[in-house]
Parts: structure tokens; sequence; C-alpha cells
């Protein structure tokens, strides 16, 4: 078996030391100089999401012997809409750096595995098709599964984000849910150290968001992010990502060809998370690579997340900034906590499950 994996991301990545641990060595193809070789951002994995596991750091650990150390626990998330607040804490997830950065995932993947990658990969998928018995494309991206007529998009999401200098709390991550800068979108707060953040906001570009004004958005939330941190916050780096595609492929595996991470579909519509999907994708390609399941088969528990948060997304863009206070004011309490701090209740599942009779998914 000639295993090629066209991208060492999060996903190609898990893929090659699952494979390497079960005696196949890969052959890992990456187009950059490095792994995350991209601009930093903190990303967050958040526990309610992949219930019922309780904490995915330990599960990835104990069942798939990936390793992997955050830059730090989330103990609270702080909420906002246009006029209200909640917080919760708990044992909520990990904040993590991706791009350059000594820490950042994918290097710390790296140092996993023996095989050495290659690097400034020119090699298209018709390439490797005639030269390995198996290509899997885990390039971050649907392009592929879609030229293939293999992908179905949902959406495409435009994000701006910013490294800031102040005084942060390790341990706290913020969101703001409000329509006059992130309509139908998002924006939060993820921080780096005690000195450093990564403030992002994204949107999808449905055709009435398209005659917004960024700049303009921009300026407000970073006015709103300083108003509510009580502080001047000194930007040191910027990034903008437009287009960045949200949907799912039909088929996980075509012939000898697997699509893991993005390229499958394991970013969620609801907000964005990609990274635990991702990883598992790549795990489960491996395994079926190995014998120890099919991928399609292996794969169902994610494709339910992803329907259920599409639900969510759905439901979300049809909120206000008046329903967006009511729904962050009932956060605060228990409901909040049960939802985002219990891991044995499927938050997805259960919200979606409340409001699928009321949002057309096909
Ligand atoms: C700004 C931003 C914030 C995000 N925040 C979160 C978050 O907080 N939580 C979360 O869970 N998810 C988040 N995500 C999503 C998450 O990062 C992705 O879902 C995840 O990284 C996808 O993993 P992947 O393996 O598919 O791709 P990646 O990890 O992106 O890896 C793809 C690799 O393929 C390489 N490549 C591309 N084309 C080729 C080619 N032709 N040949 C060879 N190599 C190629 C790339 O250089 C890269 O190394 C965020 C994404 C962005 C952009």
């Amino acid at each position: 078996m000639q295993v090629a994996i066209m991208g060492a991301g999060l996903s190609g990545l898990s893929c090659a030391i699952t494979l390497e641990r079960h005696g196949i060595k890969p052959y890992i193809f990456e187009n950059r100089k490095e792994v995350d070789d991209r601009f930093v951002n903190g990303e967050i994995f958040l526990n309610a999401l992949n219930a019922p596991i309780e904490d995915t750091f330990s599960y990835l650990a104990n069942e798939f012997q990936i390793y992997l150390q955050p830059v730090g626990h989330i103990k609270k998330l702080i909420i906002y809409s246009e006029n209200e607040q909640a917080t919760v804490t708990g044992n909520l997830g990990f904040s993590v750096i991706r791009g350059r950065h000594e820490n950042s995932l994918c290097k710390q993947l790296l140092k996993q595995l023996d095989t050495e990658v290659m690097y400034h990969s020119q090699s298209t998928y018709e390439d490797l098709l005639k030269n390995y018995t198996h290509v899997i494309l885990a390039t971050g991206d649907g392009a592929y599964s879609e030229k293939m007529g293999n992908y179905e998009k949902h959406l495409t999401v435009s994000l701006k984000g910013a490294i800031v200098e102040g005084k942060f709390d390790k341990y706290t991550t913020m969101a703001w849910l409000d329509n006059s800068f992130a309509p139908k979108g998002y924006s939060y707060l993820i921080p780096l150290s005690s000195t450093k953040a990564n403030i992002v906001t994204a949107y999808p570009n449905y055709p009435e968001n398209t005659l917004l004004d960024s700049h303009l958005l921009w300026n407000k939330f970073f006015s709103r992010v300083q108003k509510d941190l009580k502080q001047v916050l000194n930007i040191t780096d910027a990034f903008k990502v437009t287009e960045y595609v949200i949907g799912k492929c039909h088929h996980g595996r075509i012939g000898n060809t697997f699509f893991a991470g993005n390229c499958y579909g394991a970013i969620m519509p609801f907000l964005g998370f990609g990274q635990f999907p991702s990883i598992m994708t790549g795990i489960h390609t491996a395994y079926d690579l190995c014998g120890k399941g099919k991928y399609h088969d292996l794969n169902k528990p994610l494709d339910k997340s992803y329907t259920n948060a599409l639900v969510l997304r759905r439901a979300m863009e049809r909120l206000d900034n008046k329903k967006f206070d009511l729904l962050v004011k009932s956060l605060n309490g228990y409901i909040g906590k049960t939802f985002l701090d219990h891991s044995s209740i499927n938050f997805l599942s259960l919200i979606s499950h409340i409001l699928k009779p009321v949002i057309n998914i096909k």
C-alpha cells in the first residue's frame, strides 16, 4: 500500500501519525515551506460541541495517542450581545495557537511523526493518483471535492482578525453576538498569553452583506472589544480571510481517494469549529486503511454534528439584536452551565432537535 497525503495540516498529520503507528509509512506532500505556515491566530476546542466526550484533549490522548497541549484551559466564557452579557464557568475547553508559532498545533503534531514531510510540493491530485495506491486529500478546503462534483457548499464566510496587546486572563474566552458589526455572524477574543490575544469578527458573504463596509464593521467591533475590556488595545498584526468555504462532501471516499478535514466538510457551520472533526477524519481515514472500520461509518457522529450545526446556524441567522439579548441573558446561570459545561448533554443535538421543525434543511 502506497499512501499519499496531500496537505500537512490537522487532518493530514493526524492521519499520518495514525498510519505510522499501524505500520504504514505515508508520503506527505505539503505545498508550503513548513507546517502551519500562515498568520498566527488563536483557535478553541469547545468540549460541549463534542459531547458525550468530556475532555477533548484527554480523549485524543487516551483513545488515539494524539498528544496536544493548549495555551490555556477555558475556564470562563463571556458572551456579549448588544445590551446583555452572560458568564459561563467550568471546564469548557482549550485554546490553542495556529500559524507561525513554535508551539502551534500542527508543530505539536509534527513532533509525533517519524516520516519526513515533503515541503514545497507542486504535485497535483492527478500526479498523486498516478503514483500511489491511495490518495488522501487534506488541503484544508473543499476545492478538490467541489471540482469532482462531490461537495455541497452551504456558505462562505469573511473573517477579519488581529493580534492585540493588552492584559488578558489566559483562561477566559469572549464572544460577541451583535449584528451591528457581525451581521449573521459572530466575533470573539481568544487569549494567547496574559499579554496577547486574538480578536476576530466573522460574517457570511450573503448578498445582503456584500455591500457592507468591512472596515467600518471592524472599527465598530474593535471599539466594542476595548469598551468591554475597559482597555486600549494595541494591534500588532492583522489578517483577513475572504470566502472561507463551509460545506460538506457527499462521499468521504471515492475509489481509493479519501477526503479529510475541511476537504471532507469537517468544519461546523454554526461557529466554524473544525479542528476536532478534522483531526478525527484524519484518524478515521487511517483506521479505514488499516482495516479498523469503514470511513463512512466512523464519520457518522461527525456528520450528525455537521447537520445539527447547520440547523443552529440557520436559526441564528434569524435572530436580530433584541433576540440575541434575550438569548444571551438566558445563558446566564443554570441554562448556560447546563449547555456548555455538562458534556453529558449533547447541546448541538438537543437544540437542533428543537429547532428542526422550523428550520428547513434539505
Ligand atoms: C481564522 C480561523 C479561525 C478558526 N477558528 C477555529 C476555532 O476556534 N476552532 C475550531 O475548531 N476551528 C477553527 N477554525 C477552523 C479550523 O482551523 C479548520 O477547520 C482546520 O484547521 C481544518 O483542518 P484541515 O486539516 O482540513 O486543514 P489545515 O489544518 O488548514 O491544513 C491544510 C494543509 O494543506 C496544505 N495544502 C493546501 N493546498 C495544498 C496542496 N495543493 N498541496 C499540498 N498541501 C496543500 C496547507 O498548506 C495546510 O498545511 C478556524 C479557521 C480559521 C481560518
